[in-house]
């Protein structure tokens, strides 16, 4: 029976009409990897860096993050992995950095916006990961590295990180890497069209973007259990950004809580995104789910929901397997 489960884990996740939705894990560390991998993770679509800062007293040398990147690209071994630079502030915060108090930090530095204030930051992590992209590309097991940026607001934010990603990958003779960003914010969402034509591929970040969409902080006490990401809003911002991208041939990601969600995932699947990434534990049933499932199906309930009234509406479309 373990064998049966460990084969049907293995099995990618295409609907019975022939459609593959990649399916990733998030996951911070390489000792995390072969879990992921067990249950049937087909590479890492989100690995939160700040928790390299975050599990120590200080911030890790250029060296030590480089170690890190290649242990994680090693134990993938040629499978894809998605590394997202820091995004620290917000509910994220580093107190050995001793960065200002902010009133305000979810509206504040954070993200890419600390990135491009920080070069002390910024530049030893990209080092880090272009040495580990060059290395990797030498050796035996194919790297195959992805970076991305947490919170772009507009393109501005895109063209600096591009600019120093240029010319710290020509310092180091490093080969090029695909680059993205996250959209969670709505503004990026709203201007899918305009910023895909500057990066490689989207992962949308829905605990961010339905927070920001829905003005309800992820961590109230009171109102977190109301930023729900399947809000017909966040459907429709979820909708433009896999219609922008699609206007200049880039793929589409989710790596927020929705997509461990066995509905959740075969909604997005329906809208067109190609790449779901989530804690381990959820893959097997979001598999389960859109094995059993038909892209025709989903694309029909997709187009329900966008134009539902309520998430509750939404919910009451899950009639299992479609
Ligand atoms: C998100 O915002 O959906 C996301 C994946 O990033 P994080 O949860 O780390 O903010
Ligand atoms: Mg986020």
């Amino acid at each position: 029976r373990k064998a049966q489960q460990e084969e049907r884990r293995g099995l990618p996740a295409r609907t019975r009409d022939g459609h593959a939705v990649e399916i990733g894990a998030n996951v911070n560390r390489p000792d995390q990897v072969p879990v992921a991998l067990s249950q049937g993770a087909e590479g890492v679509g989100l690995m939160r860096t700040e928790f390299l800062f975050l599990e120590r007293g200080d911030a890790p040398s250029e060296e030590e993050q480089y170690e890190t990147y290649r242990a994680m690209l090693a134990a993938l071994d040629g499978r894809p992995l998605i590394v997202r630079t820091l995004d620290i502030g917000g509910d994220k915060q580093v107190p050995h950095l001793q960065l200002p108090h902010e009133e305000n930090p979810f509206l504040g530095v954070r993200g890419a916006r600390l990135l491009l204030r920080h070069p002390e930051l910024l530049e030893p992590q990209l080092r880090a990961l272009y040495r580990a992209a060059r290395d990797a590309a030498a050796g035996a097991g194919e790297g195959s590295l992805l970076i991305m940026f947490p919170m772009i607001t507009s393109l501005r934010e895109i063209e600096a990180l591009r600019a120093a990603c240029d010319r710290i990958r020509a310092e180091l003779a490093a080969p090029a890497v695909p680059l993205g960003i996250m959209v969670e914010v709505p503004a990026a969402a709203i201007q899918a069209d305009i910023l895909a034509r500057h990066v490689d591929f989207f992962s949308i970040g829905t605990n961010d973007l339905t927070q920001y969409a829905l003005a309800i902080d992820r961590q109230h006490p009171e109102l977190a259990a109301e930023a729900d990401s399947l809000h017909p809003s966040v459907l429709r911002l979820i909708r433009m950004t896999v219609e922008g991208a699609a206007k200049h041939g880039r793929w589409v990601g989710v790596c927020g809580g929705i997509a461990g969600d066995p509905f959740g995932a075969a909604l997005l699947a329906g809208l067109g995104v190609r790449e779901l990434s989530m804690t381990p534990r959820d893959i097997p049933a979001v598999k389960d789910r859109l094995r059993d499932s038909d892209i025709a199906g989903l694309r029909a309930l997709a187009l329900k929901a966008v134009d539902c009234e309520t998430a509750d509406e939404v919910r009451a479309l899950d009639g299992g397997a479609s």
